[in-house]
C-alpha cells in the first residue's frame, strides 16, 4: 500500500516533531529561581520574604536531590501590548524518575496561589492583564519527590534546571498540531484493513503539504497554519464516521493520601492540584472533574480557603463533581464492619454538610486491593447506587467475566458496577487497567476493545488525569481530549461525570450478568500481613470505639461528640489504600503512630475505658468469661493469682456492666510436666506437648477424637523465604512455599500458671537474629486454646506463618469477613481456586465436617490459608520496600485453636469475640443487665452508639449464620419507639411495634438492620 511503501505514518510523526518548538513564538527571559530549603512539607513557605541572600540556581545547572521541600522566588515584567499568543510561564525545572517523583510546586503569583508547575504541566498560562509593564513577584512553593520507582533513598541524582522564561503561544499552530497526533495515533492504531485508517493518513498527508516548513521555519510557516488545519479538518470529514460508542472522559486526579510521601506532603499536593484544575476550567468551558475523597476537601478547606472557595463554586456550577462515598479510598478487607459504615456516614455526611445534595452516588474504589462481599449491601444501605473499581482487572490469572456487572453481596443486594476497562501494561499482569489514561489511542481505543459487554453497553468511562500523588489534567491532556472528537472509525470521546455515564447504562441493568462473589484480588496478597503493628492499632482502635460508644450510650446524657468524630475520622484515614495495607514509606508510618495515640485519648473523653473494677462486657454475648482484676482487688470466692493480676471466673450478659461475683469453675483444668513433656487438660480437652515443646496431641474428650492430623504436630512455626517479583510490601507469590523452614531452637518451656481458673505453659525458641515467645493458655470452660505472642524479629524477606495440620476434611472453608463469613475453596481444582493460596479474613477461620470441625482465631491478624487439612495464619511478613525497617523489632499477637463440635455456627463467633474484646475494667458499679441482647444465637449486634443527632440510640445488628425469619431483641427497659434508620440514620420504614422490652423483626440472610432506639 501506498502509505506503507511512502513511510507516511513515520514522515508524519518527523514532522510534527520538526513544528512542535513553534508553538512557543516569543520568550521574554527573566531572572535565575533564588531558592531557600524548607525542613518539611509542614514548614510554612516564607513568601514575600526577602530572598536577595538566597542561593541563586543559573539556568542550564542542576539543583536539587530528591525529597526536597523549597520555596523559589523570581520576577517577571512582561510590558504592555507585548505578546503575539497567550501568554504563558514555561518552567522546564527538570524531571527525575518515574510519575510518582518529579519536581512539583504550586505557583504563587504576587503572593495568591495561582497555579501549578510539575513534570506534566510545564506551561502555566497567565492571565492578560499581567502584561502592564510592572514587576510581578513569582514564588514557587514545592517539592522534588523521591527518586524513582523503587525509591532509593541513596540516589543523588540532581534535576537540571532549564532556561525558564514568559513565552507567547501561537494558539492555531498548538491546536494543529494537536489535532494532527491525535488523528496520526488513530491512524498507528487501526488495523489494515480499515479504510478509515488510510483516509485519515491521507488527511494528513495533504495537510503537512499545505505547511510551509522551509527553513527557517518563521512567519510564513504561521501564515501556512489555517491552509494545513482546513486541509486536515477537510480529509478527516472524508475519512468516515466515528463509532456508535461513546467514552466518557472524566478528569480526574487518583490522590494516594500517603503513600511515596507523608500526609503532610498531599496537603500541599491538594493546592498544587486543585489550583490547576481551577484554572483549566477558566480555559476549557467544557472541561469536568470529578473528585473522591471527603478527607482531601476538609483538608483544603482548612490549608488553602481560597482554593477550596474555588471548588465550592465550581461545585455549584456542576463542573466540579463530588463522589466519592467513602471518607478516604479505604481498604475493604481489612477495616472491621462498623469501620466501612463509618467511611460511608462520614463521607456522605461531609459532602452534604459541604456542599448539599449534589454528591454523585456512586462507591469510588478505583486502587483499592480487592473488595469485600458484604461491600453491596452497604453501598445500597448508604444510599448509594452505583460502584466503580479498576483494581479487580490487576487479577494474575483470572478475569471477572463482565466488565460491567450487577455486583451481588453477601446478602443478595445486587448493585451496578463498573470495572474500568482502559488498558495499560503492568508488569507481569495480564489484562491490567488504568484510572489515568493519557488519552492516547491504544487507551482510548483500548477502552472500548477491552469491554467485555460490548453486546449491551455502548457507554464506558475513560478516566483521565495524573496521579497516583495528583496531578490531574493538563492543558494539552484536554486538547487531546477535544481533539478525540469526531475522529473518524474509533469510539465517540466527551467530556463527561461518572454520573453521566452510569446514568447512560443504568437501563441496562437488568439484562447484566451478576457477580455473586467477594471481588478477590488475584495480587497483593502480603497487603494482609505488613506492617503488623498497624494491623493491631486499626483493630485495637476499632474495638476501644465500639466499647466507648456503648459505654457512652449506656451511660446517657451528653457524649463528646467532637472527640467520637475525630477519633472514627483519624480510624478511617489510617484505613486508606496504602496506610492501612503496609504500602508506605517510614515517615507514613511514624505518623499513624501518633495518630493511634491520639485516637485512645479521644475515646478516653468518650468514656474512660479503664480504671475500676466494673466488669462491662462489650461483646454481643453472654458468655463465662476469665477475668484479670487489678492486684488489690477485693472478691470473695474461687481466684487466681496472675502476673497481671487476680484471676476470676464470672458469666456477664451482653452489653452490661456487672461488679466483680467470681464463680466456682469447673473441676479438671490442670497441667504436668516431666522429663517427656507436658500435659495441660480441663474437663473438655487434653493437650500434649513433646519434650521439644511441640504440640503432638489435641485430644477432644467430649466429641472422643484426636484434632491434629495423626503423626503431624500444630502450631509449627514456618518461615519462608519472602522475595515477591515486583511490589515487596504488596506482593506474596505463587512460589513462597520454594524454600521454607521450621522454627525450632527451643530455649525454654516451663509452666507460668497452674490454677483453677487457668493453666499456661511458656515456650521461647530462637532463630537467627529473631526470638519468638509463646504462653499457651488454657481455661476450665473452653476448648479454646490461646497461643499469646511475642515476637522480636530481625529478619528481613522472611514470611512467619503458623500451621496446625487437623483431622477434618472439607472442600470448602468459611472465613469471617464484615457482617457476614464467606466460603473459599481448600483445594486448588480451577486457576480460580489456585490463585486464593493467601486470603482475607477477620477473626475467625473454620474446617468443619459434618458434626465436628476447628477454627483458628486471632486478635489482630488478616491473613489466611486453608489448603486440604492444613490451616494456616500468616504472623509477619518483613518487607524492605517502601519501608526498609518495616515489621522489624517487638510484635504482639494471640491465635487461639478453637476445635468444637457442630459446625461455626455453634460458638466460633462468641469464642471470636471474647478473644478480642476482653472485659473492661472500668470505674462505677454495675447492674449486670443487658442494655441489648439478641435472643436467637444467628443474630449479632455489633454497635451500639449514640445517635449522630443525639436523638436516641443506633443499634446495628445483623443475620449471621445465613439464615432467614423473625428474630427478637430485648432491650434492659421498654424502648419509647424503635424506628429503622439507614446508614445514615435516616428514617427507613415503618416504626416497629414493641412488647415491653421486646421487639420482633424479620431477618434474611447476612441482612444489616440499622435502629434508632429511644427510650
Ligand atoms: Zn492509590
Amino acid at each position: 500500500m501506498t502509505h506503507d511503501r511512502r513511510f507516511t505514518t513515520q514522515k508524519i510523526g518527523k514532522r510534527i516533531k520538526l513544528v512542535e518548538r513553534m508553538i512557543f513564538r516569543d520568550r521574554l527571559p527573566f531572572a535565575p529561581f533564588r531558592i531557600t530549603r524548607l525542613t518539611s512539607a509542614e514548614a510554612e513557605p516564607p513568601l514575600g520574604a526577602d530572598a536577595s541572600g538566597w542561593e541563586v540556581i543559573p539556568w542550564d545547572s542542576y539543583w536539587g536531590g530528591q525529597n526536597l521541600n523549597y520555596l523559589m522566588v523570581s520576577e517577571i515584567t512582561i510590558p504592555r501590548g507585548w505578546t503575539s499568543g497567550k501568554i504563558a510561564l514555561h518552567l522546564p525545572m527538570g524531571e527525575a524518575g518515574d510519575i510518582f517523583t518529579h519536581p512539583e510546586s504550586l505557583l504563587y503569583i504576587d503572593g495568591v496561589p495561582y497555579a501549578s508547575a510539575d513534570r506534566y504541566h510545564h506551561t502555566i498560562y497567565l492571565p492578560q492583564d499581567l502584561a502592564d509593564g510592572h514587576p510581578h513577584r513569582i514564588e514557587l512553593h514545592g517539592w522534588t519527590g523521591l527518586s524513582g520507582w523503587p525509591p532509593d533513598p541513596t540516589d543523588q541524582s540532581k534535576l537540571f534546571m532549564k532556561p525558564c522564561a514568559v513565552v507567547s503561544i501561537d494558539l492555531a499552530t498548538r491546536d494543529f498540531l494537536s489535532r494532527a497526533e491525535v488523528a496520526l495515533d488513530v491512524a498507528r492504531k487501526l488495523s489494515d484493513d480499515r479504510p478509515e485508517k488510510h483516509r485519515i493518513l491521507n488527511a494528513l498527508d495533504a495537510a503537512f503539504l499545505q505547511l510551509d516548513t522551509r527553513d527557517p521555519l518563521g512567519d510564513a510557516f504561521y501564515r501556512s497554519i489555517p491552509r494545513a488545519a482546513e486541509a486536515l479538518e477537510v480529509g478527516l470529514a472524508r475519512a468516515g464516521q466515528p463509532m456508535d460508542v461513546t467514552l466518557h472522559a472524566i478528569g480526574h486526579a487518583h490522590m494516594d493520601i500517603a503513600y511515596l510521601w507523608p500526609i503532610s506532603q498531599i496537603r500541599r499536593k491538594n493546592a498544587r492540584t486543585y489550583s490547576n484544575v481551577l484554572r483549566l476550567m477558566e480555559r476549557f468551558p467544557d472541561y469536568t472533574f470529578s473528585h473522591s475523597q471527603p478527607q482531601l476537601y476538609d483538608y483544603t478547606a482548612q490549608d488553602y480557603p481560597e482554593i477550596f472557595d474555588g471548588i465550592r463554586a465550581r461545585v455549584a456550577e456542576g463542573r466540579w463533581e463530588v463522589m466519592g462515598g467513602m471518607w478516604v479510598e479505604c481498604d475493604t478487607n481489612i477495616p472491621g464492619g462498623e469501620a466501612l459504615v463509618r467511611q460511608l456516614l462520614l463521607g456522605r455526611r461531609y459532602f452534604r454538610d459541604t456542599f448539599g445534595e449534589v454528591e454523585t452516588p456512586v462507591l469510588w474504589l478505583p486502587d483499592t486491593f480487592g473488595l469485600s462481599w458484604c461491600l453491596p449491601q452497604l453501598i445500597k444501605q448508604a444510599g448509594l447506587k452505583w460502584m466503580l473499581t479498576n483494581k479487580a482487572s490487576w487479577n494474575q490469572y483470572n478475569q471477572i467475566p463482565a466488565s460491567t456487572t450487577m455486583w451481588q453481596g453477601i446478602d443478595g443486594t445486587e448493585v451496578l458496577t463498573h470495572s474500568l476497562t482502559t488498558p495499560r501494561s503492568v508488569q507481569h499482569l495480564p489484562f491490567p487497567t488504568n484510572y489515568k489514561s493519557d488519552l492516547s489511542g491504544e487507551e482510548v481505543i483500548g477502552t472500548w476493545q477491552s469491554s467485555t459487554v460490548k453486546e449491551r453497553i455502548s457507554d464506558l468511562p475513560i478516566c483521565y488525569g495524573y496521579g497516583d500523588g495528583g496531578g490531574g489534567p493538563t492543558g494539552q491532556l484536554i486538547r487531546r481530549a477535544e481533539a478525540w472528537q469526531g475522529m473518524p472509525g474509533v469510539p465517540k470521546l466527551e467530556f463527561s461525570t461518572v454520573r453521566a455515564f452510569f446514568e447512560a447504562i443504568e437501563g441496562e441493568a437488568p439484562h447484566l450478568a451478576t457477580w455473586a462473589d467477594e471481588m478477590y484480588l488475584e495480587g497483593h496478597r502480603g497487603v494482609l500481613t505488613s506492617q503488623g503493628w498497624i494491623k493491631r492499632a486499626n483493630r485495637k482502635a476499632e474495638i476501644a470505639a465500639h466499647d466507648a460508644e456503648f459505654l457512652a450510650a449506656r451511660a446517657g446524657g451528653a457524649v463528646a461528640r467532637d472527640a467520637l468524630t475525630e477519633a472514627w475520622k483519624l480510624i478511617c484515614l489510617n484505613q486508606f489504600h496504602d496506610i492501612l495495607p503496609g504500602t508506605s514509606i517510614t515517615e507514613v508510618f511514624d505518623d499513624a503512630r501518633k495518630d493511634y495515640a491520639r485516637i485512645d485519648a479521644l475515646l478516653a473523653e468518650v468514656h474512660p475505658l479503664n480504671g475500676g473494677t466494673a466488669l462491662a462486657n462489650t461483646i454481643p454475648f453472654a458468655k463465662t468469661r476469665t477475668v484479670t482484676l487489678p492486684h488489690d482487688t477485693m472478691v470473695d470466692g474461687v481466684t487466681q493469682n496472675a502476673e497481671d493480676g487476680i484471676l476470676i471466673q464470672q458469666t456477664l450478659p451482653p452489653y452490661s456492666v456487672s461488679d466483680p461475683a467470681p464463680e466456682t469453675p469447673q473441676a479438671g483444668l490442670s497441667i504436668a510436666q516431666d522429663a517427656t513433656g507436658t500435659v495441660m487438660e480441663n474437663a473438655l480437652i487434653r493437650l500434649e506437648f513433646s519434650a521439644d515443646a511441640d504440640l503432638i496431641r489435641i485430644y477432644d474428650k467430649t466429641a472422643q477424637r484426636e484434632v491434629l492430623k495423626p503423626g503431624e504436630a500444630g502450631n509449627r512455626l514456618q518461615v519462608f523465604e519472602d522475595r515477591p517479583i515486583s511490589w515487596d510490601a504488596w506482593d506474596i507469590d505463587a512460589f513462597f512455599e520454594d524454600r521454607g523452614e521450621v522454627i525450632t531452637g527451643l530455649t525454654r518451656c516451663e509452666i507460668v500458671e497452674s490454677g483453677p481458673l487457668r493453666v499456661a505453659l511458656r515456650i521461647e525458641r530462637s532463630y537467627r537474629n529473631s526470638r519468638v515467645a509463646q504462653v499457651i493458655r488454657l481455661t476450665p470452660h473452653s476448648k479454646r486454646i490461646d497461643f499469646v505472642t511475642e515476637v522480636d524479629w530481625h529478619e528481613t524477606h522472611l514470611l512467619l506463618k503458623v500451621a496446625f495440620p487437623v483431622q477434618v476434611f472439607s472442600p470448602n472453608a468459611t472465613y469471617e469477613i464484615q457482617w457476614g463469613s464467606i466460603e473459599r475453596p481448600t483445594h486448588r481444582n480451577t486457576l480460580w481456586d489456585y490463585a486464593k493460596f493467601e486470603v482475607p479474613a477477620h477473626r475467625w477461620a473454620d474446617l468443619s465436617e459434618e458434626g465436628y470441625g476447628v477454627a483458628l482465631l486471632n486478635d489482630c491478624k488478616y491473613g489466611y490459608d486453608i489448603r486440604e487439612d492444613v490451616m494456616r495464619l500468616s504472623l509477619i511478613k518483613s518487607a524492605t520496600m517502601p519501608d526498609p525497617v518495616a515489621d522489624q523489632g517487638r510484635h504482639v499477637f494471640t491465635y487461639a485453636l478453637l476445635p468444637h463440635e457442630g459446625c461455626w455456627r455453634g460458638d466460633v463467633l462468641a469464642e471470636a469475640y471474647e478473644l478480642n474484646m476482653p472485659p473492661r475494667l472500668i470505674g462505677g458499679t454495675g447492674d449486670g443487665r443487658a442494655l441489648v441482647a439478641a435472643l436467637e444465637p444467628n443474630v449479632v449486634v455489633e454497635t451500639v452508639k449514640p445517635a449522630e443527632d443525639g436523638d436516641g440510640l443506633i443499634v446495628r445488628l445483623f443475620e449471621a449464620h445465613r439464615r432467614r425469619g423473625p428474630v427478637t431483641i430485648r432491650f434492659a427497659d421498654a424502648p419509647r419507639s424503635v424506628q429503622p434508620v439507614n446508614l445514615l440514620e435516616e428514617d427507613a420504614g415503618a416504626p416497629l411495634p414493641s412488647d415491653g422490652p421486646d421487639v420482633t423483626l424479620p431477618l434474611t440472610p447476612f441482612q444489616i438492620v440499622s435502629l434508632r432506639v429511644r427510650f
